[in-house]
């Protein structure tokens, strides 16, 4: 089997409402590149990536004839040819490298006749259960619906995500508004779900005296663990020394060297893996059972994924015995996808593992045109900005919070 043609194709899908993080928005959509890699007996393997247009157009095209011709079972190759690690200081193709490895492995599976999870060691569950990942919105632009600002409006906000995905653990995307006020949301989240578990995420943008501090006053409940309070191991780490609540990342453990420098002197307790910032899901694969050597936990993190990439999740997931936590996505908040059969579903807050040979998902081609001219229409969004504040810019640490008294709605385009 022979690679024989890679086409990368930008697509912007709409969310329910626009997400707000630390860092700015997501302006009501997201924006992937869907990669498809053909093969000469025929077969079609599909990957993601985040972000798209110009700069990734050019980046699969200047890929192409490097490509054009090897054999998708070499992966090792592969993975030098792309990114190998001298290269990769002049160019950064970690997410490339991703997204051309989750397409090598769905025309493996196919070719075999085997789910990815099969050919990585096989599961040891069928189904991945997942957290509610509660972020604060701003109205939709168009339906005025959707709000998630309030305390009440939180706490709403998630009842409805568990009554109708069945979650059972809660995460409050943080670094929005003031840390007193994220406080008070947190603990009206406890309030309300006293049987479930929780965990916070303000993207490091606390110094490290108010992660201390936060920490300390949410030790006392049913914490799944505290995701990136501040930025850098050594901050990490002074907050780890102070507080009793496990510390998690996805920021500062995001390779193999900064984790050999956490196993070497510990920053993190859980690494959260995520299939793109890795390069892949088999170096996801190898990094958990590094982590499992060391009895450190992993989590399965969500960069904001469409279908394709949240069956490099559910494989994942499937294949790693040192996952105790419930996953992370973003994938709820979509108000639809590109694979063929709609969304993938929910049951009591859990989603099962594709069975079916490769990925298990194929493209319904008529939602990748429809949203491929969306993008079209619309371009790409900012994600370091905030759609009411275009004076702000998000700085680590953080100190210019958003007003939650702001109700106003952003008017982008949607
Ligand atoms: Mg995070």
């Amino acid at each position: 089997m022979k690679i024989k043609d890679l086409r990368a194709t930008p697509v912007t899908v709409p969310l329910e409402a626009p997400l707000r993080h630390a860092n700015g928005c997501h302006w009501g959509r997201f924006v992937r590149t869907i990669v498809e890699i053909e093969t000469d007996n025929g077969l079609v393997g599909l990957g993601e990536m985040g972000g798209g247009g110009e700069s990734n157009d050019v980046a699969f095209r200047a890929l192409k004839s490097s490509l054009l011709g090897q054999d998708p079972a070499r992966l090792e190759e592969l993975r030098l040819r792309i990114a190998n690690p001298t290269a990769s200081l002049y160019n950064n193709r970690t997410q490339i490298l991703a997204a051309i490895e989750f397409a090598c492995l769905d025309l493996l599976g196919q070719a075999w006749g085997a789910p990815v999870s099969e050919l990585l060691g096989g599961r040891l569950r069928d189904r991945i259960p997942f957290a509610s990942y509660l972020f604060f919105r701003y109205a939709h632009p168009k339906t005025g619906a959707g709000e998630v600002r309030t305390l009440d409006q939180l706490v709403a906000h998630a009842r409805r995500l568990k009554s109708l995905h069945g979650f059972s653990s809660h995460k409050l995307k943080a670094g929005v508004f003031p840390p007193h006020y994220e406080l008070e949301c947190y603990r009206a989240l406890a309030a309300a779900f006293p049987e479930d578990r929780l965990r916070i995420d303000p993207n490091c943008t606390w110094p490290a005296d108010w992660g201390i501090r936060f920490g300390r006053a949410i030790e006392d409940l049913n914490n799944d663990y505290f995701e990136d309070p501040v930025f850098g191991m050594e901050g990490m780490r002074r907050v780890r020394e102070r507080v009793k609540i496990p510390l998690a990342t996805n920021t500062v453990v995001v390779n193999f060297e900064q984790l050999a420098a956490n196993i070497l002197k510990p920053a993190v307790d859980v690494v959260l893996l995520d299939t793109t910032f890795w390069g892949g899901i088999r170096p996801c694969v190898k990094a958990a059972n590094v982590c499992e050597t060391f009895q450190l936990d992993i989590g399965v993190h969500s960069s904001g994924e469409l279908g394709i990439q949240l069956a490099t999740m559910l494989h994942l997931g499937a294949v790693v015995p040192n996952l105790p936590y419930a996953a992370d996505a973003h994938y709820h908040e979509l108000a639809d996808d590109v694979i063929e059969g709609g969304k993938m579903k929910y049951e009591g807050g859990a989603i099962a593992v594709p069975a079916s040979p490769g990925l298990g998902v194929r493209l319904d081609r008529k939602k990748v045109a429809e949203y491929h001219e969306l993008y079209k229409r619309l371009g790409s969004y900012p994600y370091d900005r905030d759609p009411l504040r275009p004076d702000w810019a998000p700085t680590i640490p953080n100190e210019r919070w958003a007003d939650p008294a702001d109700s106003r709605i952003p008017q982008i385009p949607q």
